[in-house]
């Protein structure tokens, strides 16, 4: 059986660890920098960094168009933190140029967890796990609106923090920083990339 490929945007950010989960669930994980690399993938994370400096990276390297238009065609996506800012549809507090690639109808405020106390740790309860996921926050998106047809999948003062729609999955959080690669598992699995079984039945297949 062949791998399933699961890039990562690799223009800016925190794209090491998701690779590392990816590869450990049995894919390849490469890093994404050009349109020709996007076309290759089945399934993408887009990971944390810093929204802007991403958004302008993706225009400069002619990928937004491609993205866009990938993600929008059902492309599996995973999106975290500034990730999450980019498949939003309308993003406060960014800048003019920021890009909001509408993927996802919901509202986000950058930096919306407030400055002072810019980062931190917390466990959430998740849908559909039977314990709860220890989640970093980093400088991180505040959901201020869901559209009907996107699912919260946890949230955090009855604020969403893990949202999907289809193949489409965003967390406000570092869901690669925690050691546990069940939001991984699960998304792929989820969008038909990987069996749920995934990767006992293939080691020990
Ligand atoms: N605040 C950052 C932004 O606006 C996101 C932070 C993160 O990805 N950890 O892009």
């Amino acid at each position: 059986m062949v791998a399933p490929t699961v890039g990562v945007l690799a223009l800016q950010g925190a794209f090491a660890a998701h690779a590392t989960i990816l590869e450990s669930l049995g894919c390849a994980a490469p890093q994404i920098r050009t349109a020709e690399q996007l076309e290759a993938v089945d399934a993408l994370v887009v990971p944390g960094g810093e929204s802007t400096t991403m958004s302008m990276l993706l225009e400069r390297s002619q990928m937004l168009e491609p993205l866009q238009l990938r993600a929008h065609a059902g492309l599996p996506v995973f999106g975290t933190c500034a990730g999450l800012i980019l498949m939003a549809s309308e993003v406060c507090d960014g800048r003019d140029d920021q890009v909001a690639l509408g993927v996802l109808d919901m509202t986000v405020e950058r930096n919306g967890y407030g400055t002072q106390i810019d980062s931190f740790e917390t466990d959430i309860d998740v849908t559909g796990l039977d314990t709860p996921f220890h989640a970093v926050f980093i400088r991180s998106p505040l959901v201020t609106r869901l559209g009907p047809d996107v699912e919260a999948l946890a949230t955090l003062d009855g604020s969403p923090v893990l949202c999907r729609r289809g193949p489409v999955t965003v967390a406000a959080f570092h869901p690669e920083l925690s050691g546990d690669d069940r939001l991984h598992r699960r998304w792929l699995s989820k969008a038909g990339i990987i069996d749920a079984r995934w990767p006992r039945s293939q080691r020990s297949g």
